[in-house]
């Protein structure tokens, strides 16, 4: 139980309300102060009992909130009535009508669009998308209702700290999702800035705590660098005889942050760590020609690079924000983003849609500036009023391209994931569990099955399919974007490559002894050159994997039988080329090897994943810069780039012959379907042929079969011979090779 000083919390509570009335006080007219003291009293009253997560007194909220619509949006007496009542009727047992009736039917209908869409979040996609409609309906009625929705947001998010865990994930996440975008395109840019700094800050604190160290740590050089950086600017603008102000502000947390992630960049390479804002004071006739003048000031000093002018006066953005932007290059080298712009302009960037009123309420401001926002608003209502009920479309299209680079997605009991975009159904899994991930078989979005590499949209509903058999394997790396899922196969490969390491130790430990031979370093080393693997670990590795036969462990026995024969004594082979000398000697020219460059050298070389080139496959070399030498097909799909743009990397390759080791081939297969059909085929793979078959799937719709199948084959002849062989089968209409 917390001990409460009744009087001392008396006392501040007073005090926080005469803070917001000396704020308010410049906008109020006569009458309007007595007002709003009926309206504190009332919601004191009605939240008497009530205390926040904090366990402060409730009316702290009300309070602060009636204070950020007048200290940071310049809202009036209105607004500021409307947001100390506004969680009463939903909260309290007091009635719209009691509202009505002590405060007018202005103030009534404001809190009833309030109450209306508090709560907008509680359900699942669909719903979420609806309600959001319905908030943004109420534009429609009065836009006050989502200016003080925006500032309850605020104060929720700058008292988060208090929240449980999940809630502070939810409430954090719906910001990032509606109320950022809503503040940025009512023009409010602080809002919209410490909203997403306060997403950041409870999602990711480390990040968030990082960058604000940051920042401080770098503070005194930065402003030394302005000041020497603005000095000739300043001079220049007194000696024109400017009233200016000139500010030199680090950029949002949030806005270095997504500098850092979408550039893959640490903090010290953030050029554009900060702008400098200078503001001046003219009148509104000349507001143009100055700002272009101060402009020209600023580039008689430093250079601009012309790519970055944006020049937002002549054509004000869609929600009203006016500033010439450019970025020129400063004594050091280094980029600065100078951003020009009147003491109007300013007013309308940082505070927005108010600030709009304001100027336009003085009668003086030119049609452009208020037009930008009403003709918004007016395309939200003709939007909203065609709706023909696809709220999730309309939704993406007001998201529009402020977040282009993320998709919001839900999980079946309605919960926001913010994945990138590009983000996969299988990255989704992961983001709900490492286990959930590595067990996916495929998801339901939108109740529409899908597998796992489908590409998700804003909106969707993603439910994923598991199933305790299922495995990571090499080709989901292509399907995920997110580093965490990437992180979280490879991890599990890793796992799994170790499991058939120590498997394939076993199986050669145990045919060892079958055959009466010793198990040592030695004898491990030939085997190791035997089979033409690079490492003992890649040997065990394939043998545990089957790729290498156990049984053909019996052809190395003997083949060192022989070499007793033939030379009589065994020779001490130790050392790996020499041991590789020998074989190739004894299993004579015939045997396979890839010739590479001009003097058809044997080098170290890999093959080429886009295409999977096997011996008889026409290949050439292509020299990569961190892999060494690599092999493609001539026929593969990147075969064309690769040699029409960098022909100065390309080497001759060609087989001598074949190869023993298997590699990894697809083969496509149409057909009318039937009883065994599968068990025939793969009869065929199997028995016939002796390949070693990686996977089977079929597919079979209305009589036509059509199966994927990927198997281990020795050569493109053995590979030929098997599709021939295929296509004997009873009802096998195509056999085609894919890679
Ligand atoms: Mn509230």
């Amino acid at each position: 139980m917390i001990r409460v000083d009744v009087e001392e919390e008396r006392k501040e509570i007073l005090k926080r309300y005469r803070r917001l009335l000396r704020v308010a006080k410049p906008l109020l007219k006569s009458g309007d102060a007595k007002l709003i003291k009926k309206a504190f009293n009332v919601s004191s009253e009605a939240h008497k009992e009530m205390r926040r997560k904090s366990g402060e007194p409730y009316i702290y909220h009300p309070l602060e909130v009636a204070l950020i619509c007048v200290e940071e949006i310049g809202l009036g007496t209105t607004s500021i009535i409307a947001a100390l009542l506004h969680d009463v009727v939903e909260d309290t047992d007091m009635e719209l009508e009691d509202i009505e009736r002590d405060f007018g039917p202005k103030v009534a209908q404001i809190i009833d669009g309030l109450t209306k869409i508090s709560g907008v979040f509680e359900y699942g996609s669909s719903q979420q998308a609806e309600n959001f409609r319905k908030m943004l309906i109420t534009l429609s009625d009065d836009v006050r209702v989502i200016l003080i929705k925006l500032a309850d947001r605020l104060n929720n998010m700058r008292t988060l700290d208090s929240m449980p865990r999940h809630k502070q994930l939810k409430i954090a996440s719906e910001t990032k999702y509606l109320y950022a975008p809503l503040a940025h395109r009512l023009g409010l840019y602080s809002f919209k800035s410490e909203l997403e700094d306060l997403h950041l800050k409870f999602t990711d604190k480390e990040t968030y705590e990082f960058i604000v160290n940051k920042i401080n740590e770098t503070k005194v050089s930065r402003n030394k660098f302005i000041k020497t950086f603005i000095a000739p600017i300043q001079t220049d603008l007194e000696a024109q005889n400017f009233r200016f102000n000139i500010k030199g502000r680090p950029k949002s947390v949030f806005s270095i942050y997504s500098k850092m992630k979408k550039q893959n960049i640490p903090f010290e390479e953030v050029y554009d760590l900060f702008a400098v804002r200078i503001i001046i004071d003219t009148a509104l006739e000349n507001e143009k020609a100055d700002c272009w003048q101060v402009y020209s000031i600023v580039t008689d000093f430093y250079r601009p690079n012309p790519d970055r002018l944006r020049d937002w006066i002549s054509t004000p953005r869609a929600n009203g924000y006016e500033s010439l932007h450019t970025t020129v290059m400063s004594q050091t080298g280094q980029w600065v983003e100078v951003q020009i712009r009147t003491q109007r302009m300013d007013d309308i960037a940082e505070r927005g849609y108010a600030a709009h009123w304001k100027y336009k309420e003085k009668e003086n401001s030119p049609e452009k500036a208020a037009g930008g926002l009403d003709e918004w608003i007016t395309q939200v209502r003709t939007l909203l009023e065609n709706n023909d009920g696809s709220a999730i479309e309309f939704m993406d299209d007001f998201r529009g391209n402020l977040f282009q680079d993320e998709v919001f997605v839900f999980t079946p009991k309605g919960d926001l994931k913010v994945l990138p975009f590009g983000a996969t159904a299988l990255d989704f899994a992961f983001e709900i569990h490492s286990e959930v991930g590595a067990n996916c078989i495929g998801a339901k979005v939108n109740q529409k099955l899908v597998p796992i590499g489908h590409k998700l949209k804003n909106g969707d509903q993603v439910e994923i399919l598991t199933s305790k058999k299922q495995k990571p394997s090499e080709d989901w790396l292509k399907s995920v974007v997110t580093s965490r899922a990437r992180a979280k196969i490879k991890d599990a490969l890793k796992e799994e490559k170790k499991q058939y390491i120590l498997d394939g130790k076993e199986i050669v430990q145990r045919k060892l002894k079958q055959m009466k031979m010793e198990f040592s370093s030695v004898v491990v080393e030939q085997l190791r050159a035997f089979f033409e693997t690079k490492t003992t670990t890649e040997f065990y590795y394939k043998v545990g994997r089957g790729i290498i036969d156990p049984t053909s462990i019996k052809g190395f026995k003997e083949f060192k039988q022989q070499k007793k024969l033939k030379k009589n004594t065994m020779i001490q082979v130790t050392d790996e080329s020499s041991f590789t000398k020998e074989i190739k000697n004894l299993k004579g020219p015939e045997h396979d090897q890839l010739l590479i460059g001009e003097d058809m050298d044997v080098v170290d070389y890999i093959l080429a994943k886009c295409c999977n080139p096997i011996p008889g496959d026409d290949v050439f070399g292509f020299v990569t810069v961190n892999e060494g030498i690599k092999i493609h097909r001539t026929s593969c799909p990147n075969a064309l780039e690769l040699l029409s743009n960098h022909g100065n990397r390309v080497i001759k390759a060609r087989w001598t012959s074949q190869q023993e080791i298997a590699f990894l081939a697809g083969l496509k297969i149409v057909g009318t379907d039937r009883v065994g059909l599968i068990s025939d085929l793969t009869k065929v793979i199997s028995n016939e042929l002796k390949v070693n078959m990686r996977s089977i799937t079929v597919d079979s719709d209305s009589g036509i079969f059509e199966g994927t199948i990927k198997l281990y084959v020795h050569s493109t002849n053995h590979l030929d011979k098997l599709i021939d062989n295929l296509g004997k089968v009873q009802g096998v209409l195509k056999v085609s090779r894919f890679d």
